[in-house]
């Protein structure tokens, strides 16, 4: 019989649809699970694609089913049973075949796993696979990380089952060990604030100018149709306009204001702390989930407090939602140029040369941030793929210069009215203070001389390290 070009194991939500995926781009594929149960009633629900699919109940039988050097993605519970089945696996296993861990792992236990199997003649794939079911099942963006050697193994089943953006498949390696699953976490950090970003405006709509949830999706409908184009206002448009079958009410609004978070974007902002690199809008993103948790508590505040603020944005309703879709667009600026950022010091310091320009390209579609704008990106920074910062290429310079102007009266009215806008807030803060040559630090600096005599640096270059504080730390 013909051997599978690619094995798979864990066969519930993901790795089921992975799977079909992978055999309906025409990729015969041998598949594993622990309880064979799931085996089973996934070959049989499989229908025409059977032909490509070989159900395996034994891990010798999964093993000797796939064409060597055998790629074989592990989709199962992230965290420990990965290590379990990769332990498990080195038994089964032969000179040059590759594990591919399509699961959420962090990248640094992605690394450890990578340097583990080192000496053992198989290889390890950290591989980010983003869009959740759907995009499992009918084309996810892929985000890859691994030797060269091994990706060319799995590049062609991996290319046959990613999203494409206008033919161009959203999967790519971007360096080795940890880097796919670097970039996915960042992807998910950003996520996280574009996520924030939209439910703020959505908050000024509904509370500051007092629209109902179908006015709302009216607008984001609108917004769709135009730069913001994206999977996420699309959807926000949709569940903003369904109706709640148990009540007749907008189903939105019988909805608890609580957010959960699976740790991703914690993550993003541990990273970015670590590197020492601004990602400001991702980290107000995860503390405004946070906060959303503590609903008892944030109710007890409000009959102590009271609301702050006028409540309501004053003036032109008509003329504040044109300045709300602009603000919106440089809130995502901001957002996404922290993540890149992030992305370029995480790639010099573990070392793995990522390419910008192919993470815009692959994020265009299959993964829950595509839209156009990424499109926008893709072309930024293959015209400028060592930019500082996304927001000095000069596509993006212009387009800050357009925006900022409407984040700022939008900021500047939520917070006269008393309406929250942790995300957009720092957006803006974050143009205003990366734009402003001359900063404030210079009085840090003094400060941290007077009480720990750190010394400071002078704009005239002097050699006089100390100021005159009149304490034994002076050395004037
Ligand atoms: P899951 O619920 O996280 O895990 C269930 C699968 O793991 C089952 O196949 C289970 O086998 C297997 N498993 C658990 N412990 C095992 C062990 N010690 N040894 C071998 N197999 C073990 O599945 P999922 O929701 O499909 O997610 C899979 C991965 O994709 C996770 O890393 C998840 O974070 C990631 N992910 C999920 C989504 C999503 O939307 N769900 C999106 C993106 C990424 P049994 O049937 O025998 O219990």
């Amino acid at each position: 019989m013909q051997q599978a070009e690619i094995g798979l194991i864990g066969l519930a939500v993901m790795g089921s649809n992975l799977a079909l995926n992978i055999a309906e781009k025409g990729n015969r594929i041998a598949v594993f699970n622990r309880s064979p149960d799931k085996t089973r009633t996934f070959y049989a629900e499989a229908g025409a694609l059977q032909d490509r699919i070989v159900p395996c109940e034994s891990l010798e039988a999964f093993v000797a089913a796939i064409r060597p050097p055998r790629p074989v993605i592990i989709m199962v519970k992230a965290g420990d049973p990965v290590d379990e089945l990769i332990a498990t696996l080195r038994n089964y296993l032969s000179e040059g075949d590759i594990i591919i861990d399509a699961g959420n792992a962090n990248f640094r236990d992605t690394i450890a796993r990578f340097k583990g199997l080192e000496g053992s003649g198989l290889t390890f794939i950290g591989m980010g696979v983003s869009g959740g079911e759907e995009g499992a099942r009918h084309g996810p963006s892929i985000m890859v990380g691994g030797t060269e050697e091994s990706w060319k193994r799995v590049e062609p089943v991996l290319t046959s089952i990613a999203a494409k953006y206008k033919d161009d498949p959203c999967v790519a390696w971007l360096g080795e060990n940890g880097a796919g699953h670097f970039v996915k976490t960042i992807h998910n950090g950003i996520e996280y604030a574009d996520m924030q970003m939209i439910a703020e405006i959505y908050g000024l709509l509904r509370d500051g100018l007092g629209y109902s949830a179908k006015a709302c999706s009216e607008v984001f409908s609108l917004w769709n149709t135009r730069r913001l184009n994206s999977y996420l206002i699309e959807i926000s448009e949709t569940v903003l306009a369904a109706t709640d079958p148990v009540t007749g009410q907008a189903m939105v609004d019988v909805i608890v204001d609580k957010a959960g978070q699976k740790g991703t974007g914690k993550w993003s902002a541990i990273e970015a702390l670590n590197l020492g690199i601004p990602a400001t809008a991702i980290e107000a993103a995860v503390a405004a989930r946070s906060l959303s948790s503590f609903k008892t508590k944030r109710m007890d505040a409000e009959a102590i407090l009271g609301l702050p603020g006028t409540g309501r944005i004053a003036g032109d309703a008509d003329a504040f939602v044109a300045d709300l879709e602009l603000a919106l667009l440089a809130g995502k600026i901001g957002a996404y140029a922290q993540g890149f950022a992030v992305m370029a010091e995480a790639s010099r310091e573990f070392g793995w040369s990522l390419p910008m320009p192919t993470i815009a390209r692959i994020w265009r579609a299959g993964c829950i941030i595509r839209s156009q704008f990424l499109d926008e990106i893709t072309s930024a920074f293959t015209a400028m793929p060592d930019a500082d910062n996304l927001i000095v290429t000069p596509a993006f310079a212009a387009m800050v210069q357009e925006t900022d102007g409407a984040l700022r009266r939008v900021v500047a009215s939520a917070a006269l009215a008393g309406l929250p806008v942790p995300a957009l807030a720092s957006a803006l803060a974050y143009f205003d203070t990366y734009r402003r040559g001359r900063g404030t630090a210079n009085l840090i600096q003094a400060q941290r001389d007077f009480f720990g005599a750190h010394g400071f640096d002078r704009i005239d270059g002097l050699d006089k390290h100390h100021g005159p504080w009149g304490s034994g730390l002076a050395d004037f």
